[in-house]
């Protein structure tokens, strides 16, 4: 039955689900224009290094969740699992540190693919809206990214949502931070999965996002990588800290927080949708490149960046009946009693939606019943009666489903009658 089914972990939206898909959105896009943000709109899929190279080898990501294959001239593809290593292929083959030296500021949104297990808020098709700056390491910068995404949350009407956040240092920090880690985990190492037990050598921060061992008795006291930053990586941290404090985001420091993707440096943060202060919903996360693109074209260009995922959105905002905004009844149906009043209907809907006015109708059916019907079903919020005595005196009736009123209104009013009302 494989021709009418779906492929398992993707989804169809539509109706409300597609409503609120595309609602998220335009929000997301609107609010981030207010931060400077250009859209950037990069392929599906990507030569397969483009992935392997800066998510990292090692990461879950690229060892065990891509989508990868040969197309006809076996070449390795693969559907992009994320946005931040694309965007920045796009940043550098299309030469944008040289047009824009200073700052490039980036968003996008789209489909990423990821082989996961399937369940509640996890696809192995989902959505992400994402951004990348590209320009001069600051605190500053740190904290109005991590802040550019408080206010999509706030626009979207979602109020408790706390960052996780924590800085990983630069790579002199992160060297010495490694050893103690390898030194600590070895005792323990026999008794961890296979993973881990490759980690240890190629990435032992990787063991502290390990998902088969999170409870094991090793994740209780693990050296933090606070011991370990460096005195400018410290200050950093405590710069983009106080700028989150005098803008009131609700932040947690998390010495934990590593983040799955190799790319990272400095501040790392993730999103949270929270219920009574749990934090139940990972809405998102992100944080600063230094050396990405240094290690692809060898030109210090540090960038920062964050996604999130559109369907976790939704459930956040279902959770919240944040949905009110998107019901507002604002459709128009028209009912012609007649052949000829259907013809007029017709005539009258397509002026109505010129001027972009959503206008249904009933196209064979001429009884009052079926038509009150079809406004029904489209929770229409007027609806436009023209019979033969309508016809005959240049006018139509027009019910308001809310009110349950109705007037009689001038053909060339109904235009103006409707606008103001809707
Ligand atoms: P990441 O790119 O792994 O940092 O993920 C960023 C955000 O994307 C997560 O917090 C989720 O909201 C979303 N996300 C990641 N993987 C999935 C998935 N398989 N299904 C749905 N959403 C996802």
């Amino acid at each position: 039955m494989g021709f009418c089914q779906k492929i398992k972990g993707t989804q169809d939206f539509f109706d409300d689900n597609a409503r609120k898909m595309r609602f998220i959105e335009d929000v997301a896009s609107k609010t981030i224009k207010t931060y400077g943000f250009n859209e950037i709109i990069t392929p599906i899929f990507e030569n397969t290094e483009v992935f392997q190279k800066n998510v990292g080898e090692d990461s879950d990501v690229v060892k065990k969740e891509m989508y990868t294959f040969l197309d006809k001239s076996n070449r390795s593809i693969t559907l992009r699992p994320e946005g931040t290593a694309a965007v920045a292929r796009a940043f550098i083959e299309n030469k944008m540190y040289a047009t824009n030296q200073q700052l490039t500021k980036l968003f996008y949104y789209g489909p990423m693919f990821r082989y996961e297990r399937p369940q509640t808020g996890r696809y192995r098709e989902f959505n992400q809206f994402g951004v990348e700056v590209y320009g001069p390491s600051s605190p500053m910068l740190d904290s109005d990214v991590i802040i550019s995404a408080f206010a999509i949350f706030d626009k979207l009407g979602l109020k408790n949502i706390k960052v996780k956040i924590n800085s990983i240092g630069n790579s002199e920090s992160r060297k010495n931070y490694v050893n103690a880690l390898k030194k600590y985990f070895e005792k323990y190492i026999d008794s961890m999965c296979d993973d881990c037990k490759r980690r240890i050598n190629t990435n032992p921060m990787r063991i502290l996002d390990c998902k088969i061992d999170q409870n094991h008795e090793a994740m209780k006291s693990i050296p933090s990588i606070h011991d370990y930053l460096t005195i400018e990586s410290k200050e950093y941290f405590e710069k983009v800290i106080n700028i989150l404090d005098a803008n009131n985001i609700n932040y947690e420091i998390d010495t934990k927080l590593v983040r799955g993707l190799d790319y990272y440096t400095d501040t790392v943060f993730e999103f949270y949708a929270t219920n009574n202060d749990n934090l139940n919903i990972a809405l998102g996360g992100g944080g600063r490149y230094s050396d990405m693109i240094k290690s692809m074209i060898n030109i210090d260009i540090p960038g920062i960046g964050y996604a999130f995922g559109i369907e976790r959105l939704m459930i956040a905002m279902d959770n919240e009946n944040l949905w009110g905004q998107l019901i507002t009844k604002n459709v128009v149906t028209i009912m012609g009693l007649d052949d000829i009043s259907k013809e007029k209907s017709l005539i009258l809907a397509n002026l109505l939606r010129n001027n972009e006015i959503i206008v249904e109708m009933d196209y064979i059916n001429t009884s009052m019943k079926t038509q009150f019907k079809l406004a029904d079903r489209t929770n229409a919020k007027f609806i436009i009666i023209i019979g033969e005595e309508e016809r005959n005196n240049n006018v139509v009736t027009i019910k308001n489903t809310i009110t349950k009123t109705q007037e009689t209104v001038k053909d060339i009013d109904v235009l103006s009658y409707l606008k103001e009302r809707l």
